[in-house]
């Protein structure tokens, strides 16, 4: 192993920098070459790659985004776009590739690792939502971004007689919603998840409204819905007045928590550590606060990420 190559793809999250930087110096301290792609996958296929240096990555921890750009490339999902790739990777002579993404960007690295090249995996997404990792590179800054967003809300819910509906982000997955409205302190969480009746939300609402609560603070995962239809909802069985807020892409961005760099410094530091050992075809993971590797096929085929009901009933317990 000479000489190795790094990409971030799909939707780009706070973190992933630092997933460069670490990658970069980490295989430099280790006497390897790295080669930065720009723009995920389509970079593959255009042959943009540049050489980085330690200064190359030097300035960036602390910045949201990914300076080596991010896209989606519909080509690398064709044989022959593939093919380009590989004949690029070849042409500057890359021995092992590091992609920072989500689960489609693994699918992109699988595909890779099927026509023998070798590939590791970072999970980089808000989403948390990828197989074999308890926490995801950017999750924990998004969280974050969305909870303060939430305590904005509640303080200026605190002095009128409201419901607030707050929509975050999560695609198919719940644990934004759930982190930040356990964290929050919301009266209700809805995940894709474990679909809830609306009746039950309702009921929340009520019993809080009879023993004098001022306001009720309602946490919407994009995938279980529209927090406007569940807003109307409210607003029309309860009579309340009801506020609805779609945080959006304010949850893409910003600098990256603490916790999101030192995880994207330890798996980018990791994915060195398995391609020295030899390893390919791996995608990095975190469990139980350590650093783990498992197949990419067995990552995306056998492993779904769950979200923890039980944090879900705990949030229930607390917002009686
Ligand atoms: P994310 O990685 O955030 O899930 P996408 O699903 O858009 O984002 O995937 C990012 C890129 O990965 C795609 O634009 C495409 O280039 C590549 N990709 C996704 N799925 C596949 C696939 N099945 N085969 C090959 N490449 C894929």
């Amino acid at each position: 192993l000479k000489r190795i190559a790094i990409l971030t793809s799909g939707g780009d999250a706070p973190g992933m920098n630092a997933a460069v930087r670490a990658v970069t110096r980490k295989a430099i301290f280790h006497g390897l070459e790295v080669f930065g792609v720009y723009n995920g996958y389509q970079g593959l296929i255009n042959g943009d790659l540049v050489q980085l240096n330690l200064g190359s990555v030097g300035d960036i921890i602390q910045r949201g985004g990914t300076f080596l750009r991010s896209a989606r490339c519909p080509e690398f999902r064709t044989e022959e776009g593939r093919a380009k790739a590989v004949v690029n990777l070849k042409k500057f002579e890359i021995d092992a590739l590091v992609v920072v993404g989500g689960d489609g960007s693994y699918r992109g690295a699988q595909k890779l690792t099927g026509l023998g090249f070798p590939t590791i995996g970072l999970p980089g997404t808000i989403d948390n939502d990828i197989p074999g990792t308890d926490y995801t590179i950017g999750f924990d800054t998004a969280l974050n971004t969305a909870l303060e967003a939430i305590d904005k809300i509640r303080d200026t819910a605190s002095s009128h007689e409201r419901t607030y509906v707050i929509e975050v982000m999560g695609r198919d997955a719940g644990d934004i919603a759930l982190y930040a409205g356990l964290a929050g302190g919301a009266e209700s969480i809805l995940v894709p998840e474990r679909p809830e009746d609306l009746k039950e939300v309702l009921n929340r609402i009520q019993s809080g409204v009879n023993r004098g609560k001022k306001h009720s603070i309602v946490i919407v995962a994009e995938g279980a819905g529209r927090a406007q239809d569940v807003g109307d909802e409210i607003a029309k069985e309860t009579g309340l007045d009801t506020r609805v807020t779609v945080l959006g892409h304010v949850q893409r961005g910003g600098a990256p928590t603490a916790a999101d760099r030192v995880l994207a410094s330890r798996m980018g530091a990791y994915a060195i550590d398995i391609l020295l050992e030899g390893k390919q075809g791996r995608v990095v993971g975190v469990r139980g606060g350590k650093m783990v590797d498992l197949d990419i096929d067995e990552a995306l085929d056998e492993n779904k990420h769950e979200l923890d009901l039980e944090i879900l009933e705990l949030s229930k317990q607390l917002s009686i």
